[in-house]
């Protein structure tokens, strides 16, 4: 007897798609395809096959969820990464493909938190003011040219990948470093550096919680960038609920066409 597969495609580059992908990764009746969009030269293993690079926007993605006959796709990119998050939303529409979302839920700020939201990374340039402040870039290295325009600051640059080119400012520290990153490690670092401001997106979850946590512990103020709107379609918190999702779509049985259902 063939036992017939679903086959899934998680949108990644986030640690919960990891998880998520090493959970299914055993699971006989599911074939996994996870994929990043390529922003880290040398991505963590993954359990599960690869594909790498955009798909050329949203009837790209529609166009790859035929060919390779996805039958079910789960967002689980990066809070941030709203264009392709929408592209997943109008690809699964176009295709009649399931859609399910992996959001982590944001951070909140607790009383004595030192937290200025702002808009984007212009928004948080122009936030730190025009006094020289000690730094903490805690952003993609493909968003924080921007700050250049206030270099005034002395920063300190913490990424995955090298900046190429560098920030053209008089002071600029780098640290190439790859999360989880936990609160007494950077404690230190924010206390090594006298940092007195960090930017950062968002993210929440606990892989990059450890400078916020260290900031609040230290009273530093904190500018983070407001979460983009997402577009309005199934999801869930957590890893459990998503598994149990595909476990409810398989209840359909092998039998019962997986498309489009
Ligand atoms: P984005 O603006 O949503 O995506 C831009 C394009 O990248 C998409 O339209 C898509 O190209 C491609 N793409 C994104 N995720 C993909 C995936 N999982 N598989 C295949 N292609 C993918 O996202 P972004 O430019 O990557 O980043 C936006 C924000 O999210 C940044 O602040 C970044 O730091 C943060 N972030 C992203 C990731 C990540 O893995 N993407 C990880 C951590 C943080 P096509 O239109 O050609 O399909």
């Amino acid at each position: 007897m063939t036992v017939e597969t679903m086959r899934v495609l998680i949108l990644g580059g986030t640690t919960e798609a990891r998880q998520l992908a090493e959970r299914l990764s055993i699971r006989r009746d599911l074939a996994i395809t996870l994929s990043l969009a390529g922003r880290t030269s040398n991505p963590v293993p993954h359990p599960v096959p690869l594909r790498v690079g955009g798909f050329g926007g949203a009837q790209g993605l529609a166009d790859y969820l035929d060919a390779e006959r996805i039958d079910r796709l789960i967002d689980a990119t990066h809070p941030y990464a709203a264009a392709m998050s929408a592209h997943a939303a109008t690809a699964a529409q176009i295709g009649g493909v399931p859609l399910l979302a992996l959001r982590r839920p944001a951070w909140t700020a607790v009383a004595g938190d030192r937290w200025t939201e702002v808009a984007d990374v212009r928004a948080a340039t122009q936030a730190l003011g025009s006094a020289p402040r000690n730094v903490f870039l805690a952003l993609g290295r493909n968003e924080i040219a921007v700050f250049e325009t206030a270099p005034q600051h002395r920063y300190l640059v913490r990424s995955v990948d090298p900046v190429e080119p560098p920030l053209a400012v008089p002071h600029a520290t780098y640290l190439l470093a790859r999360g989880p990153f936990h609160e007494a490690d950077d404690h230190a670092l924010l206390t090594t550096h006298a940092i007195d401001v960090v930017v950062s997106k968002n993210s929440g979850g606990a892989a990059a919680y450890g400078k916020i946590a260290a900031a609040r512990a230290l009273g530093i103020a904190v500018i983070l960038l407001r979460r983009p709107s997402l577009p309005d379609v199934p999801a869930v918190a957590t890893i459990d609920d998503a598994v149990a999702w595909l476990d409810r779509m398989l209840v359909h049985g092998p039998s019962s066409p997986v498309r489009g259902v």
